[in-house]
């Protein structure tokens, strides 16, 4: 047994792998974090986008994307105990069962779905589902229905049902595929990610330590184990040691780390004057993520949370403050769902979202003028991208290149988000949303044959927030971590985190990395 672990990354994995780790008070945990305590906004379910480009979101970009137009995108990433999840939209998602059949299929013997649902049934705590055979009360992570549904939800929920798609009540049930509102990790109107559902109430555990504001920039590699790890807490530079290091920095941090501590590729860490320790060739490679794109639609009336005045805001807020009711404890995304682009296609292939405001691009762009905006995400992505160092300095981001579009070989992806587009419409004109609606706002309205509207995705697509893969779990060459998330050929040292994802999952992606966390607390336990 290890008797002491240090866990990089207080976010959505190591809340719970500290908190399942430190059950046993003969084994010391120490847990690391670059930011501080969420703020109040992390709180407030309606506030998730007002933390973007503030001191709890790291704030990267990707390279320019070729087959985006050359955008760098704007990807928002949590810097703060809870990380991700402590300003994600709370929706609590696992994808698809045969998502995880798929794993075991690639490599990962044990992680097929009859592996991975006890695990996820072991974190929840289901508010209106109860104990049944898919779900479960009584684990750490809240999990409940919106407390708020706008009245403009209910329109894009009868719509879509008007344009072919079934009612789903539990997309986490047996068929994921129909429309309704996502459940949330919400407990009594305020957000409940790992952070607080986990970690606060184990915080006095005499065996575990949480420090926040250190910065890791390496593990510290000896005779090809792993011994600790070298980090800045007020500029000054100090060494923390353990028998185990567990890396749940995130789908960036994480293989970010590997790579400065020179586990990777090793030309391209030479190249970047990283001395390499062991040449493992697939550490931020297969970066994939979840593309999405809105299309926005000016309402002929004040609608949700776009339509509300400052006054109204203001008193919304005072609500919230009073008694965690009202229009701020809505994460304005609980509409939505699941569709097939064609008959054909056997799972959904993608994620509806009804969102009640007129904005593009994560809210930097506000429609003069109230309305909705109805955003399509693959669900399966091709294309498949890289995360690379641009030099040895550990306070430089890394070069993340998903490669949107360019690497897809058969072009399937902007052909199924084209669809998306041309499903979305369909929504919006039948009723009774149509009623409500006036018109589509530019550009997407001009954008009316397939090749226009591929155009307009490449123009304005966004990520959906899920990077996932760049320590990829399995038992080939190019594997990161094996199927008990080990770094091959390194002792001493673990990925737990969305980055071992092998494959991105069907659905959005913080209750999959939940799950990932609870069974690296099982492996590390059973030795
Ligand atoms: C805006 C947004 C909305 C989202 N919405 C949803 C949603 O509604 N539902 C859903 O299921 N998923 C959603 N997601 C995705 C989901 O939140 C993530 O997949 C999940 O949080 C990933 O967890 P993680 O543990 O891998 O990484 P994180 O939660 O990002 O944790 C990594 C932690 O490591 C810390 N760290 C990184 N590098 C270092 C370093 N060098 N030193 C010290 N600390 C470091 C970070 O500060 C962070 O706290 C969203 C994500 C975002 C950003």
């Amino acid at each position: 047994m290890s008797e002491s672990v240090i866990i990089v990354g207080a976010g959505s994995a190591g809340c719970v792998l500290a908190t399942r780790l430190s059950e046993n008070p003969h084994r010391r945990v120490l847990l690391l974090e670059a930011g501080r305590a969420a703020p109040k906004d992390s709180d407030i379910p309606a506030n998730w986008v007002a933390m973007f480009n503030t001191g709890v979101d790291w704030g990267y970009h990707t390279e320019p994307q070729s087959g985006c137009k050359m955008r760098r995108l704007f990807w928002p990433r949590g810097r703060m105990v809870g990380g991700s999840g402590a300003l994600n939209a709370m929706i609590y998602m696992r994808g698809l069962p045969s998502d995880y059949d798929g794993w075991e299929a690639l490599g990962c013997p044990g992680w097929g779905w009859r592996n991975v649902l006890p695990a996820f049934l072991k974190s929840e705590n289901n508010v209106r589902l109860g104990n049944s055979p898919l779900h479960s009360v009584g684990g750490p992570l809240t999990v409940s229905d919106v407390p708020y549904v706008d009245p403009t939800e209910l329109l894009w929920h009868a719509a879509a049902q008007a344009a072919g798609l079934p009612a789903n009540e539990d997309f986490n049930g047996p068929v994921q595929e129909g429309v309704g509102f996502f459940q949330l990790t919400v407990k009594d109107g305020e957000r409940f990610g790992t952070g607080k559902g986990f970690l606060r109430p184990v915080l006095d555990r005499p065996n575990l330590t949480l420090t926040t504001g250190v910065r890791i920039l390496r593990v510290l590699i000896e005779h090809g184990r792993a011994v600790g790890v070298a980090y800045l807490l007020n500029g000054e530079l100090h060494e923390a040691r353990a028998d185990e290091v567990v890396l749940c920095a995130g789908a960036i941090g994480s293989a970010q780390l590997l790579l400065l501590s020179g586990i990777g590729p090793a030309d391209e860490l030479r190249a970047v004057g990283v001395a390499p320790v062991h040449d493992l060739p697939g550490v931020g490679k297969n970066l994939q993520d979840h593309i999405n794109i809105p299309i926005t639609f000016a309402a002929r009336e004040r609608v949700g949370i776009g339509g509300m005045t400052g006054q109204e805001i203001d008193a919304a807020l005072a609500e919230w403050d009073a008694t965690r009711t009202g229009p701020m404890t809505s994460n304005w995304a609980a509409a939505g769902g699941f569709a097939r682009s064609t008959p054909d296609v056997i799972e959904p292939d993608l994620q509806l979202y009804g969102v009640i405001s007129g904005n593009r691009d994560h809210a930097r762009y506000i429609a003069g003028a109230p309305g909705i905006t109805l955003h399509a995400t693959l669900q399966r992505p091709d294309s498949n991208g890289t995360l690379t160092l641009r030099s040895a300095d550990p306070l430089e981001y890394p070069a993340l290149d998903p490669r949107y579009f360019s690497s897809d070989p058969d072009g399937s992806d902007l052909a199924t988000m084209t669809l998306g587009v041309r499903l979305n419409r369909k929504i919006a004109a039948s009723a009774p949303l149509r009623d409500v609606i006036s018109r589509e706002i530019t550009p997407s309205a001009e954008a009316q044959d397939d090749e226009a509207i591929a155009d307009f995705i490449r123009g304005h697509c966004t990520t959906l927030y899920h990077p996932a893969g760049t320590c990829r779990m399995g038992s080939d060459t190019l594997a990161v971590v094996d199927p008990t998330l080990r770094v091959r050929g390194i002792e001493g040292l673990r990925v737990a985190d969305a980055s071992v994802f092998p494959k991105m999952v069907s659905g959005n992606t913080n209750a999959p990395t939940i799950m990932v966390a609870e069974r690296a607390a099982e492996f590390i336990a059973g030795g």
